[in-house]
C-alpha cells in the first residue's frame, strides 16, 4: 500500500517509540468533557499499546459523551485508577493539566509523562512533548506519529484516530482543514476505518432530550444590536425540564454560529448547580480563545471555552457577552 510518510521531528519519533516500548504500565488519559479528538486519541493509544503487550489503563474525568460509545474500546474507560505503580502516563489533547479533572492527582504522580497536543501552549507539561498548533488535531499527530515509525494501524485504530480528525475538522468543514488532515484521512480508511459509521454516529443520531435543547436554544437565542455577537443561556431548569444534560449542547453553538450577519457565538449554560460553562465560536480573524483565557480556560482562536463556578448564570451572561463585544474591536 502507498502510504505517505509524514514529516515529523526524528527525534520526537524516536523517543516516543523507545519510552512507551520499554513502559511497563501505563496510564492513559485526556481532558475532561472529552470530545472525539479526546477520547479517539486517548483510544488509539490504548490500542497501540495493547498491540506492544505493555499494561495500560485509559482512565478520564466522565465518561463517553452520548455519541462516542460506539469507539471501538469505549468500555475500557475508567474514572479511576486501577493501579498506583504507573511508569508512563501519557496524555492527549490538553494543554494544561487541569484539564483532567479529578484524576490529575494520579497522572501528576506517575514518573514520567508524554504529553501529546495541538492547542496553544499553556502551562508546558510533560517529560516528552509532542505538541503543533497548528495541526487540526490531536489524533492527526498521533496517526503521522504511528506511520512515521511504520507501527501497524489496526482498523480499531483507525476508525478511533478518524473520529478525532473528523471531529476536531468539522467533518473537513473548518478552515483548520489541511492537505494533511484530507490525506491521513484517506490513509485511515485504506486500513479499514469505517468513516460512515463515525459520520452516522457522532452526527446523525442524538437522544430526543438534545433535539429538544437545541430547540429551545435556538428559539430563545439573543442577538446584540449589530446582530454580530449572538448567544443562547440554558438554565439549570431547562435541563432539567426537558431531561437535558451537558453533553446534549454538542452542535448547538455552531448553528448560532451560522447566522450569516454573527461574528462571534456563545453558548453559556448550567448543567449543574453553580457550574455554568461556555461555548465560545469565531469567524476567521476574531480571537475568542484570548477572552476564554481571561476567564481561566481556552482553547484555539475560533472555539474555545470556559468554566465559571459558583456564580450566578445571569452575572456570566452579561460579563461575557461585554467582553465578547470587545473582542470585535481588537
Ligand atoms: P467546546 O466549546 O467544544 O467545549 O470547546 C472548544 C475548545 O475550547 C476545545 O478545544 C476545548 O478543549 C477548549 N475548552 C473548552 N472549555 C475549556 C476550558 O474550560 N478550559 C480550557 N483550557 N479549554 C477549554
Ligand atoms: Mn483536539
Amino acid at each position: 500500500m502507498d502510504i505517505p510518510l509524514p514529516d515529523l521531528d526524528r527525534h520526537l519519533v524516536a523517543q516516543f517509540q523507545e519510552t512507551t516500548r520499554s513502559a511497563r504500565r501505563v496510564i492513559v488519559g485526556t481532558h475532561l468533557n472529552p470530545d472525539g479528538d479526546a477520547l479517539g486519541s486517548a483510544l488509539a493509544v490504548s490500542h497501540y499499546l495493547d498491540a506492544l503487550e505493555v499494561e495500560n489503563e485509559v482512565v478520564v474525568h466522565n465518561g463517553p459523551p452520548y455519541n462516542l460509545k460506539f469507539l471501538p474500546g469505549s468500555d475500557r474507560i475508567r474514572h479511576q485508577s486501577q493501579w498506583d505503580d504507573h511508569d508512563l502516563a501519557i496524555v492527549l489533547d490538553l494543554d494544561s493539566l487541569d484539564r483532567l479533572g479529578k484524576v490529575r492527582e494520579t497522572f501528576e504522580s506517575v514518573p514520567r509523562m508524554i504529553l501529546i497536543d495541538h492547542h496553544i501552549p499553556h502551562h508546558e507539561p510533560g517529560d516528552l512533548r509532542i505538541v503543533d498548533p497548528t495541526s487540526p488535531a490531536t489524533a492527526l499527530l498521533l496517526a503521522e506519529l504511528f506511520l512515521a515509525f511504520e507501527h501497524p494501524i489496526s482498523p480499531a485504530m483507525a476508525t478511533c484516530l478518524l473520529t478525532g480528525i473528523v471531529t476536531d475538522t468539522g467533518s473537513f468543514r473548518f478552515r483548520n482543514t489541511t492537505p494533511d488532515s484530507l490525506a491521513i484521512a484517506a490513509t485511515l480508511l485504506k486500513l479499514g476505518g469505517d468513516i460512515s459509521l463515525v459520520s452516522e454516529e457522532v452526527y446523525q443520531k442524538r437522544p430526543l432530550a438534545a433535539t429538544r435543547l437545541m430547540g429551545f436554544a435556538l428559539e430563545n437565542l439573543q442577538l446584540s444590536p449589530d446582530g454580530r455577537v449572538c448567544w443562547s443561556v440554558l438554565r439549570l431548569e431547562d435541563f432539567d425540564r426537558l431531561g437535558a444534560s451537558e453533553e446534549h449542547t454538542e452542535g448547538i453553538v455552531s448553528e448560532l454560529m451560522a447566522i450569516d450577519t454573527v461574528q462571534i457565538a456563545a453558548l453559556i449554560r448550567e448543567p449543574k448547580q453553580d457550574r455554568v460553562r461556555a461555548s465560545l465560536r469565531s469567524r476567521a480573524g476574531i480571537d475568542v480563545a484570548s477572552a476564554a483565557r481571561e476567564f481561566g480556560g481556552g482553547g484555539h482562536k475560533n472555539a474555545a471555552g470556559c468554566t465559571f463556578m459558583d456564580e450566578s448564570i445571569d452575572q456570566v451572561e452579561q460579563k461575557l457577552v461585554q467582553r465578547l463585544r470587545q473582542c470585535l474591536e481588537s
